[in-house]
């Protein structure tokens, strides 16, 4: 059997939450969502959350929220799951992109502070901390605050994580995160809104559930992005994991970290003052075809995050076109496209299963 790229944590104690629900008989958004927001905000110190349906419908709400309208630019990373800028076509508003930097894989403040004197205009930064490791956010704030730009932080592959600190969310004006089982968390579906402003997360809730403040009264057009108490069951059991499965995968990357010495691959590196949680392991290689072929003769999953960068996708072409904007190259962001190649590092990895994944790619000769 292949080696798994992702699995998620699920034990006895997730499935017992779920029955338990179950014979409630109150399934929808209700009481078990407002306790698993207040566990998500105390386990990773937000003081204000809003669950919501998936990671992509929260970063819709997030930049509705901040008050995007449609035209409005919005400088983003083209290196990342196609959510992230599906959500701001979703508001009507274009996407600036900003090229990456080769080491950390995120949006580089030097590319950032170009894009901005490109585009003195742009008044938001939607940002990803990639592979869940953290932006440069020291940086990245002194140049948005200096230009009146307001930051939104995808944190979809980061939960926990931290930069000098800081968890990753508390930055700009607000966070997201995604619950889909690949993540480092879960609830089958799921996300989770977070700011420390609570007028913010106010406007949030109002647009999760149809833009009403009562019960059929509606201040505004909203949408019906709730989370389930079902869902919310899960996500308190994995709420109380979550330190614990991020422990693991870190374990797991600094094992391959100082086990694989290998000329062909170059190892992904975490900065000191970064806590990075690994949603990723994510090597770089000039070889990746013959590594596949390597990978699949051994039985080892893997994933290519992203085969193809967010401003290069048809989707997002097309869109642009409509919106009368050029495409501009991101040399960064396509060159790594055709290296990138992640390995499993989740916490469900047996231990001798890592030792295997770090021999044979030592192992390697292309
Ligand atoms: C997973 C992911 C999303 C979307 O989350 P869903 O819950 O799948 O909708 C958004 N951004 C990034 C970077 C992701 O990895």
């Amino acid at each position: 059997m292949t080696i798994a790229i992702a699995r998620p944590s699920i034990d006895e104690r997730e499935i017992e939450a779920v029955v338990a629900v179950m014979r409630t008989g109150s399934l929808a958004q209700g009481d078990t969502v407002a306790e698993f927001e207040k566990k998500f905000a105390a386990e990773f110190a937000h003081s204000h959350t809003a669950a919501i349906t998936n990671g992509t419908a929260a970063l819709h709400i997030a930049l509705l929220s901040a008050g995007v309208q449609p035209g409005d630019r919005v400088l983003t990373t083209p290196f990342s799951f196609i959510a992230t800028t599906n959500a701001i076509i979703y508001c009507g508003a274009v996407p600036c992109f900003v090229d990456i930097d080769e080491y950390s894989f995120n949006l580089s403040p030097e590319n950032l502070e170009a894009s901005i004197a490109k585009y003195p205009d742009a008044k938001y930064l939607l940002l990803v901390h990639l592979f869940g490791n953290p932006c440069r956010m020291d940086e990245i704030m002194n140049i948005a605050n200096k230009h009146n730009i307001t930051v939104i932080e995808d944190c979809a592959q980061a939960h926990g994580a931290e930069f000098d600190a800081r968890p990753v969310g508390t930055f700009g004006i607000g966070g997201t995160f995604s619950f889909y089982p690949t993540k480092n968390m879960t609830t089958g579906e799921g996300g989770m809104l977070v700011s420390s402003d609570v007028a913010y997360i106010e406007r949030c809730k109002k647009l999760i559930n149809h833009g009403s403040s009562e019960r059929y009264v509606h201040d505004i057009t909203g949408y019906n992005y709730r989370l389930t108490n079902i869902a919310a069951a899960i996500g308190l059991v994995q709420a109380d994991k979550v330190r614990e499965m991020n422990h693991r995968r870190k374990l797991n990357a600094a094992y391959y970290n100082a086990n694989i010495a290998n000329e062909w691959l170059r190892l992904p590196e975490a900065s000191a003052r970064a806590n990075h949680v690994f949603h990723q392991y994510t090597i770089v290689t000039d070889e990746r075809d013959k590594l596949e072929a390597y990978l699949n003769k051994h039985a080892i999953g893997y994933g290519i995050y992203y085969p193809i960068p967010i401003h290069l996708q048809r989707s997002v072409m097309e869109y642009m076109r409509h919106a009368g904007q050029s495409i501009e190259r991101m040399p960064v962001a396509e060159a790594l496209s055709t290296k990138v190649i992640s390995i499993p590092v989740h916490s469900q990895l047996p231990e001798e299963e890592v030792l295997y994944i770090a021999e044979k790619l030592n192992g390697f000769r292309p």
